[in-house]
């Protein structure tokens, strides 16, 4: 029965068989709102509200913000956004930041208990003292520190009158711990920062580890699932639990999937701000960025996303997936999902010879070969067309599909033609191809003409209708294909790709005129493109999200 079910949802069969309500399911996705989410975090997305449609369970967004030296609005709203934009919807909205009264007063509780004291020390003395895994620890000199002197120290925390670095508090667990998260961790620190939502309200702040499984327990949270990294703090989570969770409530049970990791790129919030921060990128949505911002303004549409994630599987064990592989959900999503045009980028001019002057005609041409409810456009044909430079060669082999002299291809939707003569500018490039046409050739006329087989099919535009675009072209931006491995800064810095992105002009047919941000096309023989949020009235610019064919794999083998 489970076969097909990954060992999450399994888990939490398992659960419910032995008797866990269903109705008592719930789920929270977390993210600290430091910056802005990335390909890795679709993943743990999908995980998390699959499994709450799955089981018709409520699932929470919680702003894990207890860092208000990192955080910032501009944050959290990219990431509504993003989740929104990938389609799924939460059913509250909560911050961490909502409990610091509650986690303030059980860390009061725990002082009462003698499971938390107020260490005095600078945190480097701390850290000197917390042994190695190998090494026990020692205890702070401040350790057995009285009830009531605790008591009296933390409230002084609260209230300003100690200044940054003074003072913290931690819990007074063990430090021979073997679990080096439990020497006696540090719960809370002084930080005199303005945070987001609560203002200059505190002064003193949770730590991560002792906000986030108590914002678990708080918001009943039945199954916590997170990435393999939180392992290891587990224990401590379940040790805070044991101090102040009521019996009769639900203890969160967390469970630990593998990240994400994609090559050639980065999947962590802090060196994404490396790059934005440093100028590299043009912002956290830079269309080479792995961000969801970024995929988007790339192009990537967001079942190609979601269908990566699943294809990419939920298990135990890291590992890092080929970009190649997002690259062909996109192109499967694209495949189907988008209208055809016809840009040049690179033009060659030719004059068909036998062609009536100042005539232009408008050909019928199909706009998605793959959905026939995309219809079909008007496409002008004239004397004067442009192909690619490429796509012509005075002379060539018989390997050679395209046009050269002497020899029939056909213009798509269009016309068969046939190169003549080739005519130069003064300087030995090429001014014209002359070539003549078969006006019997029409496609999709039913004449025995249009059905010729020819070898090559060229896009096209004509001269006189098309218009100038901007055209940019991506490529990895890093050109190590395991970037997350760098050991600095620098390091990491120094393995970028300093040829992500090349501008071209296009010319394009003018049924392009109508594109606005964000709408995607397959530009015919190229590959699938976007408009960037840059376009003016003036300027047309396209992204190009992927080629038709992994043509990237096969420049690494060359
Ligand atoms: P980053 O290192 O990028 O800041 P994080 O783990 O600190 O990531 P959070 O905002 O805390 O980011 O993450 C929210 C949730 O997303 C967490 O449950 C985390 O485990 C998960 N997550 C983060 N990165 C990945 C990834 N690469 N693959 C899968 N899940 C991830
Ligand atoms: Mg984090």
């Amino acid at each position: 029965m489970s076969e097909n079910k990954h060992f999450i949802e399994q888990i939490i069969d398992e659960d419910v068989s032995n008797g866990f309500p269903v109705s008592k399911i719930k789920f929270r996705f977390p993210p600290e709102p430091n910056g802005f989410l990335h390909i890795g975090h679709v993943k743990a997305i999908c995980i998390n509200f699959n499994l709450a449609n799955q089981f018709n369970a409520p699932i929470i967004l919680r702003f894990d913000d207890t860092n208000p030296e990192k955080e910032e609005q501009i944050f959290i709203d990219a990431i509504k956004e993003d989740i929104s934009w990938l389609g799924f919807s939460w059913t509250e909205e909560r911050f961490t930041s909502d409990y610091f009264e509650q986690l303030y007063l059980w860390a009061e509780f725990l002082i009462a208990n003698n499971k938390a004291y107020v260490d005095s020390q600078n945190s480097s003395e701390i850290a000197v003292q917390k042994g190695t895994p190998t090494s026990p620890g020692s205890n702070s000199p401040f350790r057995d520190r009285t009830i009531e002197e605790n008591l009296k120290l933390f409230k002084e925390m609260k209230q300003g009158v100690h200044s940054e670095g003074t003072h913290v508090l931690r819990a007074k667990i063990s430090m021979n711990a073997n679990n080096m998260l439990l020497r006696d961790p540090v719960l809370y620190r002084v930080l005199k920062k303005e945070h987001p939502r609560t203002k200059s309200s505190w002064v003193v702040y949770p730590m991560y580890d002792w906000a986030h499984g108590e914002s678990d327990y708080i918001e009943q949270i039945s199954h916590s699932l997170c990435t393999l990294e939180f392992k290891p703090h587990r224990e401590l989570y379940n040790w805070f639990l044991k101090q102040i969770a009521d019996p009769k409530k639900t203890k969160p049970k967390q469970r630990e999937f593998a990240r994400l990791n994609l090559s050639h790129t980065i999947t962590s919030k802090r060196k994404l701000m490396l790059l934005v921060e440093g100028g590299h990128v043009s912002g956290w949505d830079d269309p080479r960025m792995p961000t969801i911002s970024g995929l988007r303004r790339r192009g990537y549409p967001p079942k190609a996303l979601v269908a990566f994630v699943e294809a990419a599987g939920v298990a135990k064990r890291e590992n890092i997936i080929e970009a190649s592989l997002l690259e062909y959900c996109a192109r499967e999503e694209l495949n189907k999902t988008t209208q055809r045009v016809m840009v040049v980028s690179d033009p060659i001019k030719l004059v068909i010879t036998n062609y009536p002057e100042n005539t232009t005609e408008l050909l019928n041409a199909e706009n998605n070969p793959e959905d026939p409810s995309f219809g079909s456009r008007e496409m002008p044909f004239g004397k004067e067309v442009f192909i690619e430079k490429e796509d012509f060669k005075e002379e060539a082999g018989n390997k050679f599909f395209r046009l050269t002299i002497g020899k029939e291809v056909r213009l798509k939707g269009a016309y068969i033609i046939s190169a003549n003569k080739v005519v130069y500018n003064d300087n030995q490039t090429i001014k014209e191809v002359q070539c003549t046409y078969d006006p019997k050739s029409k496609s999709g006329s039913g004449s025995e003409e249009s059905q010729r087989k020819v070898k090559g099919t060229l896009h096209w535009v004509s001269k006189k209708d098309a218009f100038e675009v901007e055209i940019r072209e991506y490529d990895r931006l890093f050109v190590e294909p395991s970037p997350g491995s760098a050991k600095t800064n620098e390091e990491l810095i120094g393995m970028l790709n300093k040829d992500s992105m090349r501008i071209l002009k296009g010319y394009a047919e003018p049924f392009l005129k109508t594109a606005v941000s964000g709408n995607k096309y397959q530009f015919q023989r190229k590959g699938y493109f976007v408009t960037d949020k840059e376009s003016t009235v003036n300027k047309l610019i396209f992204n190009k999200t992927v080629g038709l064919r992994d043509n990237w794999s096969k420049k690494q083998n060359n």
